[in-house]
């Protein structure tokens, strides 16, 4: 008999398994059933596509046993089985870099902790939560040799050859002693009511259950063997939307979706016509852990005619939705339909672009209706979406939200518009890192005195690239702040000749800085802060940035204008200033202190220290 050591992340895992995670300990039944129907929709696919598995006679099910006196639950089905190779790879391993990041979420909280387990795909190991032996016996299907996979959830397990009949998995779990309630008749079809009521196939429960027979004085009791079904076994999917409760479906969604949650929402539509389809949807109320991995799981299966045909395809919705999970089922595509073929399948291509505007839609509803959990989850793949998906950019576009300079909360492009200038038809932005430091730039300060909202747009990674590139919303042109003349009330001339009083200064000043700054003038947009500076709208160099970024790669660094405030008394004063010294420092920390006010990094932090020194020196 060949040991194996567990990889050390399982190992890692089962000890959680069986040390912290003791609520809601019945998921694991769920975890199981889940994996079974799996294994049944695989092989289902098969009999039907498959030479070697045509002629069989099949009705695919999953079966339960419980019994007391061994004390032991087993969960089995005559899905598609697994080898001996995938045994070890499959529960001996753990595949995806999911465990990882499994065990860096944790929270210590165990009730949402047990909550993470299915999500990472390390569901066969909640098992561990109530077992203290485990026998997986698992013959794959064309295959002849059967496996027996054994542990007891410490650090090793066993792998040996043993006869078995059919194709398919058998789980024999042999309980702790104090999980005896998963023998419980009652509690068992409660718990696969609660979560796998609609899997689409049958679950047999097999049970012993004392019978009385006769009457009185000659009455007697034994023990009768009984099998049931528990579950109702129809594809959820099929059923009409009439038949159907709200608990229907949030049943439904924990058993695919692995969630203890209700779903944020849910759609379910069919579509008759030149094509035949159903989907039904679901929006998690929490983001996937996931999302963010390039390895994510995806949360559609696509079915034909009922029949399972895959869980793994990333091409089924876009990946700005990568955290939709559901099911879509068509009856148009060929039931051999292979990888290949799905990549430009035009049957699915208008499946996809109708699931699509059907989940926008649904999600512009709820934005509607209250969008914190929504924006606070997905505002960013909508942003995603706004820069990758140009057909359905003008839906995406009105449910993208963010912060403002007026308003409390999170805005639409659709309630800016409202409150905007409808002459001007612009819509302001600036983007940044920090909200603190956007909400208090001073390039703020003229569209604060005018009372013109600004979007601040404070998530940079994504604002700084998605957004130059929307263009318009509407008609209504969207402007970068930090890009354009202020609002104000001068004009032309009046700003000239500001300009020219302050030449001479301002014309000391670039020769003071030199290549730092792009250019020194004079400003109007400012009203409490001496200086700002700004990105010049027609250096090339600027519009390449967020090309750069879009690829990955540090920006390279433009050379900013300097405003000076003419108003401001520091400046009067600068103007008047004979110190050289005195005005060199000066004039650095204008520069600096505006970059760090902006967000932006000073050239030398240490000189900006020790100029501001000199400086409060000579102040007394
Ligand atoms: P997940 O189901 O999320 O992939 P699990 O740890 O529950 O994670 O299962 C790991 C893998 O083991 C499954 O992906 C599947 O390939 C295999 N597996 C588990 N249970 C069965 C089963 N009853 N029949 C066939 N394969 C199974």
């Amino acid at each position: 008999m060949a040991k194996h050591q567990f990889q050390t992340e399982i190992g890692q895992l089962l000890k959680l398994m069986t040390h912290s995670l003791y609520s809601n300990k019945e998921i694991f039944v769920r975890e199981l059933i889940s994996n079974s129907s799996d294994a049944l929709d695989k092989f289902n696919y098969l009999s039907l596509t498959d030479e070697r598995f045509k002629q069989e006679e099949w009705s695919g099910k999953v079966f339960m046993k419980l019994d007391k006196e061994d004390n032991s639950l087993t969960i089995g089905d005559n899905g598609i089985g697994m080898s001996e190779d995938d045994l070890m790879d499959h529960l001996g391993t753990i595949a995806k870099s999911g465990t990882k990041a499994f065990m860096e979420n944790l929270t210590g909280d165990a009730a949402k902790d047990s909550n993470l387990i299915g999500q990472f795909g390390v569901g066969f190991y909640s098992v561990f939560m109530v077992a203290d032996h485990v026998d997986v016996i698992s013959k794959k299907a064309g295959e002849d040799q059967a496996y027996m996979f054994s542990t007891d959830g410490t650090g090793e397990y066993e792998v040996k050859p043993v006869t078995k009949e059919e194709h398919g998995t058998i789980i024999y779990i042999k309980l702790k002693e104090e999980e005896k309630e998963f023998l419980d008749k009652a509690r068992i079809q409660e718990i696969v009511k609660k979560y796998s009521n609609h899997i689409a196939y049958p679950i047999m429960m097999n049970f012993k259950e004392e019978e009385t027979e006769g009457e009185g004085d000659d009455a007697t009791t034994k023990m009768v063997n009984k099998t049931e079904q528990a579950n109702a076994a129809t594809a959820l999917w099929t059923l009409s939307k009439s038949d159907l409760k709200k608990e229907d479906y949030t049943e439904f969604y924990q058993s695919i979706g692995h969630d203890s949650e209700e779903p944020l929402a849910y759609l379910h539509n069919r579509v008759e016509g030149s094509q035949e389809f159903t989907t039904l949807f679901y929006i998690p109320k929490k983001a996937p852990m996931d999302m963010y991995r390039q390895d994510y799981t995806p949360g559609v299966k696509l079915y034909v005619k009922r029949v399972f045909i895959t869980d793994d395809n990333k091409e089924l919705l876009p990946s700005y939705l990568r955290f939709v999970k559901g099911i879509m089922d068509s009856e148009d595509l060929p039931l051999n339909v292979s990888r290949e073929l799905l990549q430009d399948n035009k049957v699915l291509a208008n499946m996809k672009q109708h699931s699509i505007k059907k989940i926008l839609q649904a999600i512009k509803k709820l934005q509607d209706e209250d969008s914190i959990t929504f924006v606070s989850q997905y505002n960013r793949m909508m942003k995603e979406g706004v820069y990758t998906d140009h057909v359905n950019k003008d839906l995406l576009l009105d449910i993208v939200k963010y912060k403002s300079s007026t308003e409390d909360g999170l805005v639409s492009f659709e309630s800016y518009v409202s409150r905007g200038d409808s002459e001007k038809k612009e819509i302001y932005y600036i983007t940044g890192e920090d909200e603190k430091v956007l909400r208090n730039s001073p390039l703020l300060e003229a569209y604060n005195k005018a009372n013109i909202e600004v979007l601040i747009m404070d998530d940079k990674e994504v604002d700084s690239i998605v957004t130059p590139m929307i263009g318009t919303y509407k008609e209504w042109a969207l402007k970068d702040i930090t890009a354009i003349d202020a609002p104000d009330s001068k004009t032309e001339e009046e700003k000239e000749e500001v300009a020219k009083e302050f030449k001479t200064l301002t014309d000391k000043i670039k020769e003071v800085l030199g290549e730092e700054v792009k250019e020194v003038k004079t400003s109007t947009r400012l009203t409490s802060s001496p200086s700002c500076v700004l990105k010049d709208p027609n250096d090339p160099m600027a519009a390449m940035a967020h090309m750069f970024a879009g690829m990955g790669e540090e920006m390279p660094e433009t050379p900013l204008i300097l405003e000076i405030n003419p108003e401001h008394e520091m400046v009067k004063k600068l103007d008047a200033l004979e110190d050289d010294t005195l005005f060199n420092d000066i004039v650095w920390v204008l520069l600096d202190s505006a970059k760090l006010s902006e967000g932006f990094e000073p050239k030398d932090k240490g000189a900006f220290a020790s100029r501001i020194t000199n400086i409060a020196t000579k102040a007394f």
